[in-house]
């Protein structure tokens, strides 16, 4: 039996409920999903009924709460220096953790956050001036968790790695790491690792020795006690682009060996692994694909 858990991020269009039957459409054992529209502030509030008709397909669909992936939406920013927009975002993700908590699912992915500092080209060339800003502003994402983390129950806080593109934090390890660190309970801060922002940001693993060197690197200064869920993508740009576009796999710059390496790893065994590749109506075949890779 497969210890491998793979699946899409599907659309809750409808109702959350719908992500469960469009994972199932394709087969897959894990998913992801938006609980609110992610382009929007507000959403209203989950329904009993609503809850209800998730949990039942959920519970009938074999797929365990603990291989769904929840994505918060893509306006919050936890790292954001202005103090008003800031408050915004932290209201924002602590809805979302309650949103999941309702749907009894015990993880939320996030982007870490953005400095937006506008830097000068010389400041940029300053790595002192740089890790100023990027501490600061890794160290306000930490404190927007531990709040949140504080007024919720049961929800972990996910972190996905970034490609790094503008000021996101987070494509570095230390990134992640440096927020690990000051998250006070440790018991609920995990991190996601997308294989095409992770590729983007400089870390090869388009050959075995490079993937094995990256992951090591990533087990010296994250480590994999902290891996709770991976993004399956291939990448249109290059290695160390910083650019964040993903493509289906094999289409890619990084190619199906590296995916085979994930699926005979067992450091990714019993978490999701889900596809937000570009192309929806081939998730079935790029589900049965890397299960085809397992030895
Ligand atoms: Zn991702
Ligand atoms: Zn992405």
């Amino acid at each position: 039996m497969s210890n491998k858990f793979v699946g899409a991020h599907t659309s809750a269009s409808g109702g959350v409920f719908n992500a469960v039957k469009h994972a199932q459409e394709i087969g897959a054992k894990a998913f992801a999903l938006f609980t609110k529209n992610q382009k929007q502030w507000v959403a209203k509030d989950l329904d009993t009924e609503t809850i209800d008709k998730f949990k039942y397909a959920l519970e009938q669909s074999g797929i365990l709460p603990k291989h769904v992936l929840p994505h918060d939406s893509y306006l919050i920013n936890l790292g954001n220096p202005e103090a008003e927009k800031l408050e915004k975002s932290r209201v924002a993700f602590i809805d979302e953790l309650q949103r999941c908590e309702l749907l009894g699912l015990d993880k939320l992915n996030f982007h870490p956050g953005s400095h937006l500092v506008k830097v000068s080209k010389k400041d940029k060339e300053n790595a002192d001036v740089m890790r100023e800003i990027e501490d600061k502003c890794l160290d306000t994402i930490a404190e927007s968790i531990n709040i949140a983390l504080d007024k919720t129950n049961g929800v972990s806080a996910v972190l996905e790695n970034t490609a790094g593109q503008g000021t996101n934090l987070g494509w570095r390890f230390e990134h992640l790491a440096h927020i690990i660190d000051k998250v006070e309970d440790k018991s609920r801060i995990g991190v996601c690792i997308d294989t095409c922002h992770m590729f983007t940001a400089g870390y090869d693993i388009r050959t075995r020795d490079v993937y094995e060197k990256t992951w090591s690197e990533f087990e010296k200064i994250v480590g994999f006690k902290y891996l709770m869920g991976m993004h399956i993508n291939d990448s249109k740009p290059p290695l160390g682009s910083h650019v964040d576009r993903h493509h289906s796999l094999g289409k890619g710059e990084i190619g199906l060996d590296a995916f085979r390496f994930i699926m005979n790893d067992e450091r990714m065994d019993d978490i999701p692994l889900i596809l937000e590749t570009i192309d929806s109506d081939i998730w079935k075949e790029e589900i049965e694909l890397l299960y085809s890779f397992e030895n």
